[in-house]
């Protein structure tokens, strides 16, 4: 969806330095005072919080949920029993996340991952080093970097920052990044820019979803109500606008 841009998100690069540390570590602290801790992931096990973080992309948590409850009263919240379990089944129990097929799929090819690498122990798969284990799971079939850093930040506990489409629209509307940047550029440039420290990493990913899931919506964001303000582009700039 195009966004408004201020005069600032035309830059082509990402800014670099010192001053970056500092913008994100204020727009951090932002909304952590207004948010608190969210406490992400929201499950009771790795495999649940595996299998929600392959069942959320592009869908809204409440219907990831659903889908997750259907998998439960199933038996299917653990690789084992999804990797022998037959893709059809598996897809009707999370036909609530849209792309039914395709997710029930990407469950079944991580399931025979799991199964086939580390006897179903999901446990033993994470505790591969860092880099080793993301590109293991870009290798699975169906699994994107967010996805990867998902399961990476929240599953196995390393630092590998997760950005989002939410992410790219605060910051952009914000003036900070351009609209336009790969996902791969954004991770790097968080990770440079940041200190490697995991529980920041996994707040401050759930506190730009928030963000940009209930305020800085993709046509009308509650600007009122937004704890950026002070430091918004767009929200700047609409000010000036209304002022002249
Ligand atoms: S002030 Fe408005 S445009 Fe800026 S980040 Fe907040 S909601 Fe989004």
């Amino acid at each position: 969806m195009p966004e408004k841009r201020s005069g600032t998100q035309n830059r082509r690069d990402l800014p670099q330095g010192q001053e970056v540390s500092e913008l994100l570590l204020s727009v951090y602290h932002y909304l952590e005072n207004a948010y608190g801790d969210l406490g992400w992931w929201p499950a009771d096990t790795l495999e649940e919080m595996v299998i929600g973080a392959i069942l959320v992309q592009n869908v809204s948590w409440k219907n990831t949920v659903k889908a997750l409850s259907n998998l439960n009263r199933a038996g299917l919240l653990n690789f084992r029993a999804l990797d022998a379990a037959g893709v059809q089944e598996v897809a009707e129990l999370v036909i609530p996340t849209r792309f039914y097929n395709m997710k029930a799929n990407r469950l079944k090819s991580f399931a025979r991952h799991v199964t086939t690498q580390y006897e179903g122990v999901l446990q033993h798969m994470l505790q591969q080093p860092f880099e080793v284990l993301r590109k293991e799971l870009l290798a699975i079939p169906g699994i994107g970097p967010e996805t990867a850093d998902d399961i990476l930040l929240y599953g196995a506990k390393y630092p590998s920052f997760v950005v989002d489409a939410y992410t790219i629209r605060v910051l952009s509307r914000c003036g900070i990044i351009p609209e336009h940047v790969t996902y791969e550029e954004l991770r790097a440039w968080f990770m440079a820019h940041l200190p490697h420290n995991v529980p920041m990493f996994n707040q401050f990913h759930a506190l730009l979803d928030r963000l940009g899931n209930r305020v800085c919506l993709a046509k009308r964001p509650h600007c009122d109500e937004c704890p950026l303000q002070e430091v918004c582009d767009l929200r700047l700039q609409e000010r000036t606008l209304s002022q002249s």
